[in-house]
């Protein structure tokens, strides 16, 4: 690998590459990656090269690892004025992460710790997830013919744990406290040789990044007023905070985007530390929202995310599980379908309205983390209408149907 530093989010202690580490031994805070470098977009078509090929100056990889590739990123960024109407706003735009390879935004961070595992040599990797991220590391995994193994609770339905399995990862349902688990499973893949790239693991940050790099170059090389992040560990925040601040450092872009931090209220350690201003999250006792992908109730990178909302700016928004379900509604009418976490970000759209934030001329971009596919039990909550008829009598049905 090329030279580059861990640094402390908390403490700015600075230790050396190629790791992986994780978090500071000072302080505990979580760590990112600090590569100095000449920094340039390659300027290729998008057709002819891999996200990591195309962003590969802002990364210490020694290759580009072509092969892993599994065609992620490079989703598509859909602008709304229906939305913008409805709102008063200028622009709403929907970053449409289930169009990759695994139907949610980890597979950007999954190919950059599956690469950083290879070029520090380790012959397997792991995660502790029980849902998008799980999958996206057992493809990843499958894909690089890795040993990889998957942490997850023990009471994970079946139908939840085959959609990791039939990637041919090795899926331990663990019995015990579930936060314990990603400190835990950090300890012993140090002894045991098993990288495991966690919610937040400092290459995983590193691939949420060209989220940030794909926006600024969809919009023309501008970058919006508003990004709302669905948080639940925070690494994906962080990720995107970070690749707006290099291209700001680099000298390509000249501010860095208002990002707002979306939470579920039956789950908002953030979003609640940071109505009364401190500078710690608090573990969440009973976790409740239909929002499951955003239900981390002591975020490993809260305090982090807490940091960057002061500097360089942003803040918090809580939404009620009515508010993400009539959202997630509202995408899908008009022909986008997401899980209830990634509906947060309409129904924040939705709630600053009403609180008068909006001034009428933003542009604003929705992340939409992942594909609605992934919990179709959220259906039951829906009351969706259907019809039915006898052959003979389709024409009237739908006679007596139409407008
Ligand atoms: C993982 C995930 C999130 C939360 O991302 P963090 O990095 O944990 O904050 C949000 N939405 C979806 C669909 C996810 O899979
Ligand atoms: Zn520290």
């Amino acid at each position: 690998m090329k030279d580059f530093v861990y640094k402390c989010t908390g403490c700015d202690k600075t230790y050396p590459g190629p790791g992986p580490l994780y978090r500071c031994k000072q302080c505990g805070e979580p760590l990112e990656v600090v590569f100095e470098g000449d920094k340039t977009i390659s300027q290729n078509g998008l057709s002819d090269q891999t996200m990591i090929e195309r962003y590969s100056s802002f990364y210490p990889f020694d290759k580009t690892a072509t092969e892993l590739s599994l065609g992620e990123g490079f989703t598509p960024l859909v602008k709304s004025r229906k939305n913008a109407d409805k709102y008063g706003v200028g622009w709403v735009y929907f970053k449409n992460e289930s169009a990759n390879p695994t139907w949610s935004f980890k597979d950007r961070g999954s190919i950059t710790g599956v690469m950083h595992a290879l070029e520090t040599r380790y012959k397997a990797i792991g995660t502790v997830s029980t849902g998008n991220m799980a999958a996206s590391v057992a493809a990843y995994g499958a894909r690089a013919g890795i040993e990889t193994f998957i942490l997850v609770k023990n009471n994970l339905p079946e139908e939840k744990i085959n959609p990791i399995a039939v990637y041919g990862a090795k899926v331990i349902k663990v019995n015990g406290d579930y936060g314990q688990l990603y400190y835990d499973s950090l300890e012993a893949g140090r002894e045991l040789g098993i990288y495991f790239i966690n919610s937040d693991s400092p290459f995983r940050v590193e691939g949420s990044k060209t989220i940030a790099f794909e926006i600024f170059e969809q919009m023309g090389m501008e970058v919006p007023d508003h990004v709302i992040v669905p948080t639940s560990a925070g690494g994906n925040i962080r990720g995107i905070f970070k690749g707006f601040r290099e291209l700001k450092d680099t000298g390509f872009a000249d501010r860095i985007p208002t990002i707002i931090c979306a939470q579920a209220e039956g789950c908002s350690p953030i979003a609640e530390a940071w109505k009364k201003d401190k500078r710690k999250i608090e573990r969440i006792e009973n976790p409740e929202t239909i929002a499951h992908a955003i239900e981390n109730p002591f975020p490993p990178s809260g305090n982090e995310v807490l940091r960057m909302l002061k500097s360089p700016g942003g803040f918090c928004v809580s939404l009620s599980d009515e508010e993400i379900l009539e959202a997630q509604k509202d995408l899908a009418g008009e022909g986008i379908f997401v899980q209830p976490a990634s509906a947060t970000t309409l129904a924040a759209i939705q709630k600053l309205q009403k609180d008068s934030y909006w001034t009428g001329s933003e542009k604003i971009v929705s992340i939409l983390t992942g594909s609605g596919l992934k919990y179709t039990s959220v259906f039951k909550k829906m009351n969706l209408q259907t019809y039915s008829c006898n052959l003979k009598e389709l024409k009237e049905q739908l006679k007596e149907m139409q407008n």
